[in-house]
């Protein structure tokens, strides 16, 4: 019976969970979890989620656990050169980048040292808590720097006296500054992804899961395309989508008692900024509406 369910490994507090679990609703799931339980029942869907450490996220489906999960690219990365370097080798895919979990991770430096860039680094140490990522980083550079593995409290390496430098996620830059440490390098700019087993699949799971993962892609299309009405001259229709990016091909509908001006409809895939509906009117748009969408399917 439980073999015919599909689990999804998700974030179990932290920065992921909402943004997991609001996805997978946004996508028609509906689960129900009791109180401290770990499991979340699919009731409409033959699939359930399991709420997890992010870390373990990778390795339930390497060692197929669990079938599809959400993690950073981060967490995912570092295990799967770690994956890729074992007998087995890695049994996870990078199936689609989300719209949540942004950020990078980065080399930082003392403001107090003389150390500015990696390449100040030859025969010092670096702390990270990712060390697959940032030693294969060191070493397509052809670096020869010592890593050595912090699990958390990275940026007070240097302090402690345990490193010359970090290599830490960030997202605002602010922790850095209240450490007194200097962003470098970027190694990764990283966002939450959907990861995916790779072992032979039932048809029925590989059947919810192309679903599942077209809606996913639905859900971010949709959260970031503005369906755009306006009225413009007949003649601005090229101006209008060269303006609009991410456009098709634009729905046009008459103007009773004109046939100068016509009304035009657009769905735009990208965000819709300010400047962009200014620049409309400069072509001699008008009445422009930007309407945020529900569901797209393409
Ligand atoms: P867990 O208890 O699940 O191990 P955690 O403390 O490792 O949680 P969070 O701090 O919740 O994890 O971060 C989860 C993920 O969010 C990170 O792995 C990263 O992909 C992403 N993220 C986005 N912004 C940041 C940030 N400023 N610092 C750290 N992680 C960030
Ligand atoms: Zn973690």
């Amino acid at each position: 019976m439980s073999e015919t369910r599909i689990k999804i490994a998700i974030q179990k507090s932290g920065r992921l969970t909402e943004h997991s679990t609001t996805l997978l609703q946004k996508c028609g799931l509906i689960f129900s979890q009791a109180k401290n339980q770990l499991i979340g029942y699919g009731e409409n869907m033959p699939i359930d989620l399991m709420f997890v450490r992010d870390d373990d996220i990778p390795d339930l489906i390497q060692e197929n656990l669990c079938s599809l999960g959400i993690v950073g690219k981060n967490v995912a990365l570092e295990k799967k050169i770690a994956m890729d370097n074992s007998k087995q080798g890695c049994l996870f895919s990078f199936e689609e980048n989300l719209n949540f979990g942004q950020c990078r991770l980065t080399f930082a430096y003392p403001e107090s040292s003389s150390y500015r860039s990696i390449y100040d680094l030859e025969g010092k140490t670096i702390a990270t808590s990712y060390p697959n990522i940032v030693k294969k980083f060191l070493k397509e550079k052809g670096l020869n720097v010592y890593v050595t593995q912090f699990s958390g409290a990275v940026e007070l390496a240097p302090s402690l006296g345990k490193a010359e430098a970090i290599c830490d996620l960030v997202s605002t830059g602010n922790t850095l500054k209240v450490h007194n440490l200097i962003q470098g390098e970027v190694v990764l700019d990283s966002v939450a992804t959907v990861l995916r087993s790779t072992q032979v699949l039932s048809d029925s799971k590989e059947a919810w899961i192309k679903k599942l993962i077209e809606r996913i892609n639905g859900v971010i299309q949709v959260s970031e395309s503005k369906y755009i009405m306006m009225h413009a001259p007949k003649d601005s229709l090229q101006k209008i989508t060269e303006l609009l990016p991410g456009t098709e091909a634009p729905t046009v509908l008459p103007l009773e008692g004109t046939n100068t001006t016509v009304a035009v409809h657009v769905v735009c895939k990208e965000t819709v900024f300010w400047e962009t509906l200014e620049g409309l009117k400069k072509i001699g748009a008008s009445s422009i509406l930007v309407v945020p969408l529900e569901k797209m399917l393409m």
